[in-house]
């Protein structure tokens, strides 16, 4: 499609977006003067659907009307309440159903499958992750390493990108399992860097993980409800995600976690084990023998915190509604056209960081400004833009399908291009 950088233009694209209308669905919060805000965040933390307050009230009144009965007697009882937010999941993140749930929270999850598949032995200790991982994730590889009685410094290899250059690159990769791969326990990078915004290729990183004997995870906060991951077909042993960026089910709200079929009923894989992943028909027998549940479930510890999956429920028949291969589509071309307004702005002071290559990258943009400080990040805050600002010198805009215009990317532009 060519674009113009015109007002009229973005407004016909708007008219033409089947998916516009979803935005309606969701709150999106204001700007100090009553105004919509240009909300770019959803990388961070996406914004209310709507019904997640009816949702939630809807489990509050439950529980006072029923009590325990609760756990049971109803048409989303508790015990399963998990179980009718699996399928919806499995879709978006390319699962199959049981290779799919939804407990605990992002970091613990990571923890948790790296007690089943980091198993450190002989010579083969070491954890390849991606330079400037997410702080969590290199500190959660960092504790399993000296969990296990290893040395972070010698265990942990990183993919770097090449002088100058901010992405990486596969063959830097094939080049760590060259020197390396009879020493690598674990590969476990993110779907998607959370400051660069590059998609990785995950099937070609598990292959390649998996022909030196090394075990294949990935951390998919960025990745989950922002870009097809194929999960399944990526062949990795486990995956990890958050539900409150792109899945817009609120902060700190409960976390999706993938195990591959391949592991559904291994037994010789060690877990952290709790009644939530012991067989169902069972559960309430109090049998002393944990006997997992086929699946991504048997990794369940506790009974699900309800009024943190009531959004998620909310979040998820939004995606179903308008369709996964629709908003991936609609996110393409949204995420080009930002891209498109950006390039036109005046001058060289912005270098967008983000790869090219739209198969190489969800709907974020991250925009390295030359000679900025953290006041042109305040001054496009103050005009009601929400986006957020990565010292030193990077602002991440990330133009989401379900509720973002592609008048949002226009008013960003023109903020910014007046605050440069
Ligand atoms: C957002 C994010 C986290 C946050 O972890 P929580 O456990 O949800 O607080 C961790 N890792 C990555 C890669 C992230 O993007």
């Amino acid at each position: 499609m060519t674009y113009n950088s015109t007002k009229e233009f973005a407004q016909s694209l708007d008219q033409a977006d089947e998916l516009a209308r979803f935005r309606e669905s969701f709150t999106i919060p204001k700007h100090v003067d009553g105004t919509e805000s240009i909300y770019l965040c959803g990388n961070s933390l996406g914004v209310q659907p709507k019904k997640a307050v009816e949702y939630v009230a809807d489990e509050l009144n439950d529980w006072a009307q029923l009590g325990v009965k609760g756990h049971f007697d109803k048409t989303f009882p508790w015990t399963r309440y998990h179980e009718f937010l699996t399928d919806s999941m499995a879709e978006v993140v390319g699962a199959k159903p049981h290779e799919v749930v939804v407990m605990n929270t992002l970091t613990p999850n990571l923890h948790f499958m790296m007690v089943s598949f980091y198993k450190p032995s002989g010579k083969r200790r070491k954890i390849v992750m991606e330079a400037d991982a997410f702080p969590s994730d290199t500190y959660a590889v960092d504790s399993q390493i000296k969990w296990h009685g290893g040395n972070p410094a010698e265990d942990i290899i990183l993919w770097q990108p090449r002088p100058g250059s901010s992405t990486l690159m596969m063959e830097d990769l094939e080049t760590i399992f060259k020197n390396h791969g009879d020493e690598i326990a674990l590969v476990m990078i993110a779907s998607i860097n959370y400051y660069t915004g590059q998609f990785f290729d995950l099937k070609k990183i598990t292959e390649l993980g998996h022909s030196h004997g090394a075990m294949v995870g990935f951390d998919c906060a960025h990745g989950a409800g922002n870009v097809d991951l194929k999960l399944h077909d990526s062949g990795a042993d486990f995956a990890v995600w958050c539900t409150y960026k792109y899945m817009n089910s609120g902060p700190g709200s409960i976390a999706g976690c993938f195990v591959h079929e391949r592991h559904a009923d291994n037994d010789q894989i060690n877990r952290f084990a709790g009644w939530w992943g012991h067989n169902k028909e069972e559960r309430f027998l109090m049998k002393p023998k944990f006997d997992p549940i086929y699946g991504a479930e048997g990794w369940q510890q506790s009974n699900a915190p309800i009024l943190s999956m009531a959004p998620i429920r909310a979040s998820m028949e939004l995606f179903m509604e308008a369709g996964f291969d629709n908003l991936l589509a609609k996110s393409k071309q949204l995420t080009n056209y930002l891209e498109y307004l950006i390039h036109n702005i005046e001058g060289d002071r912005i270098k967008i960081i983000t790869p090219k290559d739209p198969k190489d990258r969800g709907c974020q943009l991250s925009l390295a400004v030359k000679d900025a400080d953290k006041s042109l990040f305040e001054t496009i805050s103050d005009k009601g833009v929400i986006a957020d600002w990565r010292e030193p010198d990077v602002i991440r805009v990330a133009p989401v399908p379900l509720y973002n215009s592609y008048m949002d990317c226009w008013n960003f532009v023109q903020i910014l291009a007046a605050a440069l």
